[in-house]
């Protein structure tokens, strides 16, 4: 098993590498982002353990731009604080899993043996109605040719609804599937979502591809509206 280390502390690279040499890996360190991303794009790993802060490319642009170079080679990430937003961000930008530090090193192997057996994820399918396109693996959306930003959660609904297009989902659907499962929130949310999105992969392109089925939910038009 190969492993690189991207880790610009040198004492925390030094010990993740006695650690993962002392159970069989072969492990490899990069000090920054720049040889970091290069490595990963140039050497066939079996798993990358990747910091976010560090001198050139950050943690972040780094696996979004594996990525977006389909290197598939699982990333566990290794976030500063126990903060939402690490996280969140961390699988955003295409890492199989994350760990807060100060981890355990018996944590750490565990995820990393978990990440290998799962193997190097296939590159999800490219979503698509006509020409309204989501791709999972990149996070991102087109209408034609136009990239449309969105937020995490815009993208959520939008990549439930295209998963379902030409059929109705109801808002409880969308609920339990794009927010937590113990929700409490004002079900209604999930309009003020639909009309976000309305508003942005439709009316500036003049198309209405979410059709609102009145006490049945939402229809996304499979030719993209
Ligand atoms: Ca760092």
């Amino acid at each position: 098993m190969r492993v690189l280390v991207v880790e610009d502390e040198g004492a925390l690279a030094a010990g993740l590498r006695a650690g993962l040499e002392a159970v069989g890996y072969a492990v490899d360190v990069a000090d920054n982002g720049t040889d970091g991303l290069w490595m990963a794009t140039e050497f066939p790993y079996d798993v990358i353990v990747l910091d976010i802060m560090l001198p050139g490319v950050n943690g972040f642009l780094l696996c979004r731009t594996l990525r977006e170079r389909e290197v598939w080679t699982p990333v566990l990430m290794l976030t500063a604080k126990n903060g939402e937003w690490d996280q969140v961000e961390a699988l955003d930008t295409g890492a199989d899993d994350y760990l807060t530090k100060p981890f355990s090193y018996a944590v750490l192997l565990a995820r990393l043996r978990a990440l290998v057996r799962r193997g190097g994820a296939e590159r999800p399918a490219v979503l698509e109605a006509g020409d309204l396109v989501l791709d999972p693996a990149t996070r991102r959306v087109w209408r034609g040719g136009t990239e449309i930003g969105v937020t995490a959660r815009e993208r959520s609904v939008l990549e439930f609804l295209l998963r379902n297009r030409d059929r109705v989902v109801s808002k409880r659907q969308i609920l339990d599937h794009v927010w937590d499962y113990d929700f409490e929130g004002d079900p209604n949310i999930v309009e003020v979502y639909v009309g976000r999105l309305r508003n942005k992969v439709d009316r500036p392109f003049g198309r209405a591809s979410i059709d609102t089925v009145r006490g049945a939910g939402y229809r996304l038009a499979g030719d993209g509206g």
